[in-house]
């Protein structure tokens, strides 16, 4: 029997996510997945990042452990493993990342994820005061900073890898035209060696296509990137989202193993078939 995992999900905290945790867990349970890592919207001081119905509170982040870790206890007779990640933001402005530094070397978190959110106000913003008009320009200067999250050293798996694809920030994405400036971003996750995340809520939304493409999967494959896996769940019933075909789907274009992290340790399994 393969170890399955599923590296990405969230809770009521964020406010715009469903579900008491063991649901959670309870649904991992039946799926045959061993380990499960929370890893809801990590508290940002400004709000051009959201507040309310986006992230919880900085004040909340003791109850967001407390909750995990009781799950966890819950959830352990059943055979499943939960763990407590979060999902971090990544920017170009690095003073906006200052208060959530602080956070970082503040709590213990099993697992950090790197998420540039290109549909978030300040990123928008950030494209706007920057001149970044073009769906071109806008494609190129996400890898970039998504290239510079990875060589921060603040994140464990650069998360949802084309999520810009999504909410309109670009009226159209292919990644073939941006091949330069995609593998420069998969040569700095391999440098680092940290892992590109492998994200299935994308198939429900936008292009109706996997996180990130299969074109930039295939480049990733061949250089060597090593991959986590989430669900980016927001309700219980979407813990291991499409899992059954997506990992074959990476054995078939060469990956033979995914990884997750304890206590920012990360850890080897062989790819599910
Ligand atoms: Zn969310
Ligand atoms: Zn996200």
């Amino acid at each position: 029997m393969t170890f399955r995992v599923d590296s990405h999900m969230h809770t009521p905290l964020c406010g715009h996510a469903v579900g008491e945790l063991i649901e959670y867990a309870m649904r991992a349970a039946e799926l045959g997945i061993d380990l499960i890592t929370f890893t809801c919207h990590i508290p940002m001081e400004s709000a051009a990042f959201g507040q309310e119905g986006i992230r919880m509170r900085r004040e909340q982040l003791d109850d967001y452990f407390a909750l995990v870790a009781d799950a966890a206890a819950a959830a352990k007779p059943f055979g499943v493993e939960v763990l407590c990640g979060i999902e971090a933001e990544v920017f170009p402005d690095e003073a906006e990342l200052e208060p959530m530094d602080a956070i970082l070397s503040a709590y213990h978190f099993d697992f950090v994820l790197g998420s540039l959110h290109a549909q978030c106000q300040s990123y928008l913003e950030w494209l706007s005061r920057n001149k970044v008009t073009s769906d071109a320009m806008r494609i190129d200067s996400y890898f970039r900073h998504l290239r510079d999250g990875a060589q921060s050293g603040r994140y464990d798996s650069m998360s949802h890898p084309d999520v810009i694809r999504t909410y309109g920030v670009v009226r159209e994405f292919n990644p073939v035209p941006h091949e330069e400036v995609i593998r420069e971003f998969l040569q700095a996750v391999v440098e680092e060696d940290i892992c590109m995340e492998v994200n299935t809520s994308g198939l429900n939304k936008g292009d109706f296509e996997v996180h990130p493409d299969p074109v930039i999967l295939d480049w990733a494959s061949e250089m060597g990137v090593k991959l986590t896996i989430g669900s980016d769940s927001h309700m219980p019933n979407s813990v291991g989202q499409h899992f059954d075909w997506i990992q074959p789907m990476l054995r078939d274009k060469g990956f033979t193993d995914l990884h997750y992290f304890r206590g920012r340790q990360r850890v080897r399994i062989d790819m599910p078939q």
